[in-house]
């Protein structure tokens, strides 16, 4: 099998040529045929995250040390089962959730092994990923038929969308008319929107420093759009009822927060990075709340799936490339280039 590597944190992936692994157990190999790239990506590539004030969280020290394989939007064709797997076929079209935990630990048993505390398994975290032509799977139970979906938009229902839907989930009710702010419009807050419209939301207010990707965001119904950068921009988003955070920087979350009206929710899952201070006693008299969210659960990214199945998820902006240019497109999101998603077709790993 073709994997394109981190050999070295923060330089070029290397595209490395190993055997296929054989499945054990009740292990599923994947054909890798498209593999999303994240921004999360830039951070393990990088090996850090920025926790502000100088300080850094390292991905080793969760088990991301290299050489690894990343990629946490997988899409393939199930090629050979373990002896003990079920319940899928070799052929069969599979999109993999990838957010896989322990599987032993009550958080797991209770189906938020997003959350595991004893030992997560993420693929293309402390996994191999998907930036390779296959990919072990622990369980047939992470593979999810998805159907008529287009390969590379499905491909970014494994990350993009859940972590949108999940983040989406921790929302108080609201009346349509309620502005919610979505901070961010890259891949992950174009389909936020999508999502949010989903739900009824019609008060969208979409927030970047790019007009590009406000334009592509008003275009999947976003209301109003502020451009971040503009002089009254916090004016703009003033009594939002709620919003979704998906940079997570103080450029964002300080206006952001500030911005809420009286009992309004701010959700982070943005790890743009960076730190951020807020005087604590406005928090109780304004009554908000500020919650993280990250990534999704296993039945979530069912519901995702069967939304973008029902065609209830607008599609977001996705440019397939072959998979040998996987390099290229990590800049690329590095450099802010790119509207929406880019997916790496596997099968052109050469
Ligand atoms: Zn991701
Ligand atoms: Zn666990």
């Amino acid at each position: 099998m073709i994997s394109y590597q981190v050999i070295e944190h923060g330089q070029p992936l290397q595209k490395v040529l190993a055997s296929t692994p054989k499945p054990q157990g009740s292990e599923v190999l994947v054909r890798v045929t498209r593999a999303g790239v994240c921004h999360s990506d830039l951070h393990i590539w990088d090996g850090f995250f920025d926790l502000g004030g100088g300080k850094r969280f390292y991905v080793k020290e969760r088990g991301c040390v290299p050489p690894f394989t990343l990629g946490h939007e997988p899409l393939g064709v199930v090629e050979a089962l373990g002896p003990k797997a079920r319940g899928v076929k070799v052929g069969q079209k599979r999109l993999v959730y990838p957010w896989i935990g322990c599987g032993k630990c009550a958080v797991c048993k209770a189906g938020q092994e997003n959350y595991c505390v004893s030992g997560t398994r993420f693929l293309g975290v402390n996994r191999a990923g998907a930036y390779s032509t296959h990919l072990l799977v622990p369980d047939p139970k992470y593979l999810i038929d998805i159907g008529g979906i287009d390969d590379s938009f499905g491909a970014t229902l494994a990350c993009s969308a859940l972590t949108a839907y999940s983040a989406a989930a921790k929302l108080p009710d609201m009346d349509p008319q309620d502005e919610v702010a979505v901070l961010g419009c890259g891949g992950l807050g174009l389909i936020g929107i999508s999502v949010l419209r989903e739900k009824g939301v019609k008060g969208i207010v979409a927030c970047d420093v790019d007009d590009a990707k406000l334009a592509a965001a008003a275009k999947l119904g976003a209301k109003k759009t502020v451009n971040m950068r503009a002089a009254d921009a916090a004016q703009q988003l003033q009594g939002i009822a709620a919003a979704i955070d998906f940079v997570g920087s103080p450029a964002t979350a300080g206006p952001g927060i500030a911005a809420l009206r009286k009992g309004g929710r701010y959700v982070i899952c943005g790890l743009f990075g960076g730190e951020l201070t807020h005087p604590l006693p406005p928090i109780a008299q304004r009554a908000i709340g500020i919650v993280g969210s990250y990534v999704g659960n296993l039945q979530e990214l069912k519901e995702v799936v069967a939304l973008a199945k029902k065609k209830r998820l607008r599609p977001t902006p996705v440019e397939t490339r072959p998979g040998a240019q996987a390099n290229a497109a990590l800049e690329d999101l590095k450099a802010g280039k790119v509207l929406g998603r880019i997916v790496l077709d596997m099968e052109a790993a050469q």
